[in-house]
């Protein structure tokens, strides 16, 4: 069941000033979040994410289309209904934005302030709270003495207070170092598994996606550009644009440079093969260009896990006829993914 639909969504931003052109932030996006995913949303910077979520998050009106979220239509909601809708959805943030003047427990306690609750069942909920996020010892401190990694377990905390049913994550680990952003990720994998939220992660980090993300869409201009399974985007995506976005952000598929490079230093033509999960083809590869008499070498790979799956890349520098690597390639086409690398061979 989608928990948040988006149907022909457009959100525009007047110019600046008379010079300048009307700015297209998200342009005619058409998604669906099903109830219990971990939905990510990548893309460059400027691509619209926030945008988007700032949509969906009923901060902002669209300019056309519709958003529903929980089966009400946002976009047709007065002031007072939007705050209450608002009360369904937490948020987390990649600066924290956490009170500094107010410590732990006042922090978490906030939201449940605001919503009226009793203070028994604040101080109840709080402590409940704080134990899931694993920070019970910290409810008198303030946010100038904790890590970064606990100022986030803190702003999820805060996030989870009322019991909301959508999580928005707005780069919420790109200020953090890659252990700390590993175990947010996993507190975040429980919030989703335990507690059965929906995240929907904006990010522009791979690792993030391929950690928690089941589905994805990439964004570039405003538009969503591709979306559909983790594993099926990033191992084999459809769309040029998204194909470049990937591509520098996954292992094993060598940069122009790097291309450039690797045709520095090895004779012959430059084909990566890619595979999947399951594919016995990669042997089959080698046996095929043997067979065929052509010499080659490995000059380039990486293999990229997405929760348990992988899938990979293999550049190999083959050396023969033309004629015999055209005809070897187009045997192994029918069972493996070849990309020959632009530029001429050495
Ligand atoms: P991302 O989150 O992917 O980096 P944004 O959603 O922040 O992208 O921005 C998308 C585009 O919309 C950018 O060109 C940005 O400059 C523009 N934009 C975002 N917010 C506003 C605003 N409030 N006013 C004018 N332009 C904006």
């Amino acid at each position: 069941m989608a928990i948040v639909t988006l149907s022909d969504v457009t959100k525009t931003y007047p110019p600046a000033d008379k010079n300048a052109t009307v700015v297209t932030a998200v342009d005619d996006v058409t998604l669906d979040i099903e109830k219990g995913d971990v939905f990510g949303i990548i893309g460059y910077s400027g691509a619209g994410k926030s945008t988007l979520v700032r949509l969906i998050n009923a901060l902002e009106p669209a300019s056309s289309g519709s958003i529903t979220v929980d089966g009400i239509d946002i976009t047709r909601l007065s002031e007072r209904e939007l705050r209450r809708v608002r009360s369904g959805i937490g948020m987390i943030f990649q600066q924290f934005n956490l009170f500094s003047s107010k410590n732990v427990k006042a922090n978490i306690a906030y939201p449940l302030k605001l919503a009226g609750w009793k203070k028994s069942d604040i101080d109840a909920r709080v402590t409940e709270l704080l134990a899931f996020v694993g920070l019970s010892d910290k409810a008198k401190a303030y946010p100038e003495q904790l890590s970064g990694g606990q100022k986030q377990r803190v702003g999820i905390a805060r996030a989870l207070a009322t019991g909301p049913d959508i999580l928005l994550a707005d780069e919420a680990t790109s200020a953090l170092d890659p252990q700390t952003t590993h175990e947010v990720l996993e507190l975040l994998k429980r919030v989703n598994e335990e507690q059965g939220v929906t995240i929907v992660v904006i990010t522009h980090e791979m690792d993030v996606i391929q950690t928690i993300a089941t589905k994805v869409a990439v964004m570039e201009g405003g538009r969503v550009i591709e979306q559909g399974d983790v594993f099926d985007v990033f191992s084999n995506p459809q769309n040029p644009a998204s194909q470049r976005f990937v591509g520098t952000v996954i292992k094993g598929v060598p940069s122009p440079a790097e291309a450039a490079s690797l045709r520095e230093r090895h004779d012959g033509r430059l084909v990566t093969f890619s595979f999947r999960d399951g594919d016995s083809s990669q042997a089959q590869v080698f046996l095929d260009l043997a067979n065929a008499g052509l010499g080659f070498e490995l000059v380039y790979g990486g293999i990229n896990d997405i929760r348990g799956r992988a899938f990979g890349h293999l550049t190999l520098a083959i050396r023969g006829t033309d004629a015999a690597i055209d005809a070897a390639l187009s045997t192994i086409g029918a069972h493996a993914q070849v990309t020959e690398l632009e530029g001429e061979a050495r």
